[in-house]
């Protein structure tokens, strides 16, 4: 399955994120073998054990709910953080990524979704948090785009309207900043909608890894 995913997303020039959450380093290890570098966790404390026992060049994605508090366990390593939500987080990783002399990558959550558990800005707070973090001048974080899930639902039509609201969202903030180029949609169950809504990275773990049955077509 991975293959074919693998190459259906690179025909389209997409980049896969392989979600890792609740998988063994074994099955890490594995994918790793087969190419593939991009992995994302939701879970801090599991994140920062894989990244100790797995390959150093391993890319590492953050797209859990992310505490302030727990910035500093990841700062030093991880290679883009998908799940930014607030000010006071932005402010907290450009403390903890200057005191790591690094520059890290981020992606704005942005809550399409209708269930009140998703994480992320409103589509109508967008603008006001953008010229607010383009006063910061923040120098240690990299805004490179944005990230989105769809409503967890079986009416397609839904899902593509969400997707295609984002991709209007993310039209908007790149033409205001210039680092601005990915939009992080699609999941097992929803990539192909979302890539045809314009995606360029996906995040897929049960198709990948196992866990649940899903047909691919
Ligand atoms: C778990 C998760 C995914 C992957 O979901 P699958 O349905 O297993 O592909 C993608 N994005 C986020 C934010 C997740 O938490």
């Amino acid at each position: 399955m991975f293959e074919e995913i693998n190459k259906f997303c690179s025909q389209r020039g997409v980049q896969l994120i392989a979600v890792s959450k609740t998988h063994s380093q074994e099955a890490i290890l594995q994918l790793y073998h087969k190419g593939q570098v991009d992995f994302a966790e939701n879970k801090v404390q599991e994140l920062i054990q894989k990244h100790e026992n797995l390959p150093s060049d391993i890319h590492w994605h953050f797209i859990g709910h992310l505490q302030t508090n727990k910035v500093k366990y990841i700062a030093g390593f991880i290679a883009m953080i998908q799940s930014v939500d607030s000010l006071k987080l932005c402010l907290e990783i450009e403390k903890q990524a200057s005191l790591n002399h690094r520059v890290i990558d981020c992606l704005l959550q942005v809550k399409v979704a209708k269930e009140d558990s998703k994480y992320g800005l409103d589509p109508s707070e967008i603008d006001e948090f953008i010229e607010e973090i383009l006063d910061l001048k923040l120098t240690h974080i990299n805004i490179r785009g944005l990230m989105g899930m769809s409503t967890f639902t079986e009416d397609m039509d839904i899902v593509r309207e969400e997707f295609s609201q984002l991709k209007m969202i993310f039209e908007k903030v790149k033409s205001k900043i210039p680092t601005v180029g990915i939009l992080s949609m699609g999941m097992s169950s929803d990539y192909q909608i979302a890539i045809a809504n314009g995606s360029n990275m996906v995040r897929i773990g049960s198709l990948i890894f196992g866990d649940r049955n899903y047909n691919f077509s």
